[in-house]
């Protein structure tokens, strides 16, 4: 019988570079040694794992070890578009810093935007309407300084958690008469966790009981040790309000831009973040971008998350059209056909094929990823887990309005353990639902159970975005027995969607405004407001909700099997020919 000779040296590379969440199949590929072969190996080292599986980013680096192989794990900008080569020294030339204000809440983040704004010459001068696109950028001593408009440091984790570094200098705001708050702790943390140097701006000097030394010395103890105690950070002493220190507030953001020596090269294909973005009612996506090396020009085909699209037109912060843009210019573009996340990066692309090609390869692994981290979540699902049989850890975050409460339904819910089910309290807190709860909700596959509080404005959006399965309820008692019957297995659905149409997309139209996709009802009705659903040979690829329907030039409420119409959608605008709709309403189902 012949033997195989041991995996090491059936494998002829000495690197592979290779995505996290590669699956044992691709990175036997990119070995070149049969999946199965791979599969064994892993059994060996006491990993179960089948061909189609992902591994984990710690096996695939102990795996290269044991092989010999060195592994290299590439962002998603890398392995579509190349290891770059950092720019020759030649090419770079001084760029604007960008600048991030963080701190606690009413502390006078926005009010200092908003000032420093102001004392920018040339925007007054040009008397333009100036806009809110989430960056904007001044010119102070003939230097330009660019700042990040949307405060707090949400955005700032935002843009962190993508991988983007934005921000080289973070003014951390402190109010004179409050001092260190939890936020200001938690703004000291992420500038520290990023390493961006800090610049204090010691706020509200005007207002009586403003007491900046004792700002000074809290700050001390949480490492920030102000150059008069002898430390190497700057604080300046303002009044937002008043407009006063803002000038020496600028000269140190830009002594200490100065100390990090910011260069870029201008002269190549542009590529930076997204710093906000959203659907506009008359003119499709609106993405405000932040340029970090090359130059951005008005007719450039881009790709940024998964949306694409040739740039239509490009504003500036007080709305005038410019046709460039180059490194720290923030600018607001038209033309992508989705609305990309903060944080996105985007990138130049040579041709349209190109950034459509990325795009949808970004959508489908988006996709697959998606489906493979579904666990039980909700209390629905947890329902039919437990229906089904699985052994579930259902992960509770806890809020309430007083901690007598918290305690009390931790306790009843620890109570509840069951056989199939076991109740997990990661988190118990007072007060009202934050971003924070929902993004550790998220993070940990929890359900928030909420007693007498509600979500903040924030924590809202968040909710919405992640569709974290939040229960509020105002009798203990009822959260208790609501959890049981899910525990049980009893817990029906309260709502249930049903399909109510079908129709496919026989032809894609640009309007003024937007697309319009001329459709055919192939199977009961579409009815405008009503959900729908693009499918995309077997695929869902988005979720939305009819927003027009049209026969001829009028509006319609419905149209028929049989018929034809235009479709206006909310949000999701890159249908094609050939595509499914499928539209459903979401009916109210007595509970059990
Ligand atoms: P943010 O939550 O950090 O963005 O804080 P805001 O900029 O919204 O300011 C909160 C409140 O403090 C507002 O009522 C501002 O008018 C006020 N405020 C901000 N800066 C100053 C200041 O320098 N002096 C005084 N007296 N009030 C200020
Ligand atoms: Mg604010």
């Amino acid at each position: 019988m012949r033997r195989d000779a041991p995996l090491e040296e059936q494998i002829k590379v000495e690197r592979v570079d290779v995505l996290s969440g590669v699956t044992v199949g691709e990175l036997a590929d990119k070995l070149g040694v049969p999946g199965a072969a791979l599969v064994k190996k892993l059994f060996e080292m006491g990993e179960m794992a089948t061909v189609q599986q992902t591994l984990p980013d710690d096996t695939v680096e102990i795996l290269g070890a044991d092989l010999g192989v060195d592994v290299h794990f590439l962002s998603e900008e890398e392995l579509e578009f190349g290891i770059e080569s950092p720019d020759d020294p030649t090419t770079l030339t001084w760029r604007p810093p960008v600048i991030t204000v963080m701190g606690h809440v009413d502390h006078g983040k926005t009010k200092l935007l908003d000032a420093i704004r102001q004392t920018d010459v040339v925007a007054g001068e040009a008397g333009g309407i100036t806009q809110h696109i989430g960056a904007y950028q001044i010119t102070k001593d003939d230097r330009r300084i660019t700042f990040i408009d949307t405060p707090g440091h949400e955005a700032f984790t935002a843009m962190r958690a993508r991988g983007a570094q934005v921000t080289d200098v973070a003014i951390l705001v402190v109010a004179a008469d409050d001092g260190v708050m939890p936020q200001t702790k938690e703004a000291i943390d992420h500038a520290k966790a990023a390493e961006v140097p800090v610049v204090v701006a010691v706020n509200k000097m005007d207002v009586e009981g403003a007491d900046p030394v004792r700002v000074k010395t809290q700050l001390t103890e949480h490492g920030l040790v102000a150059e008069d105690l002898g430390g190497d950070v700057p604080m300046v002493e303002v009044s937002a309000l008043r407009g006063l220190g803002l000038d020496e507030l600028l000269e140190v953001v830009l002594l200490q831009a100065d100390l990090l020596e910011l260069q870029a090269n201008p002269n190549k294909q542009a590529r930076g973040r997204i710093v906000e973005a959203n659907l506009d009612r008359g003119r499709g996506p609106v993405a405000t971008l932040l340029v970090q090396g090359g130059t951005l020009k008005r007719g450039d085909v881009l790709v940024a998350g998964t949306a694409d699209g040739r740039i239509r037109a490009m504003f500036d912060e007080n709305g005038q059209e410019v046709t460039e843009a180059e490194p720290a210019r923030p600018v607001q573009v038209l033309g992508l056909n989705q609305v990309p996340e903060a944080g996105d990066e985007f990138r130049v692309v040579s041709t349209e094929r190109v950034a459509r090609d990325v795009a949808e390869r970004r959508s489908a692994r988006d996709r697959r990823k998606e489906l493979a981290e579904r666990r039980p979540t909700t209390l629905e699902e947890l329902t039919s887990a437990v229906q089904a049989g699985d052994k579930v850890t259902l992960n509770v975050i806890i809020k309430a309005d007083v901690s007598g409460s918290a305690e009390a339904l931790e306790d009843a819910l620890v109570k509840l353990e069951l056989d199939e089910v076991q109740v997990r309290v990661i988190s118990k807190g007072v007060g009202a639902i934050t971003q924070g709860d929902v993004r550790l909700a998220e993070a940990s596959d929890a359900i928030i159970v909420a007693f007498n509080v509600r979500p903040g404005a924030n924590a809202r959006d968040e909710i919405e975005r992640s569709g974290v399965d939040v229960r509020t309820y105002s009798i203990i008692y009822e959260a208790i027995e609501d959890i049981e019957r899910a525990v049980k297995g009893l817990l029906a659905p309260e709502y249930r969607e049903e399909v109510v149409g079908e129709a496919e997309v026989r032809e894609v139209f640009k309007v003024p405004k937007a697309f319009v996709f001329g459709c055919m009802v192939t199977k009961g009705e579409l009815k405008r407001d009503a959900g729908v659903r693009v499918i995309r040979e077997g695929v869902v690829v988005a979720e939305d909700r009819i927003a027009s329907l049209r026969r001829f030039k009028d509006d319609v409420r419905e149209v028929r099997e049989g018929f034809e119409c235009g479709v206006g959608l909310a949000r999701f605008q890159d249908v094609k020919e050939g595509d499914f709709f499928e539209a459903y309403e979401t009916v109210e189902v007595e509970r059990a």
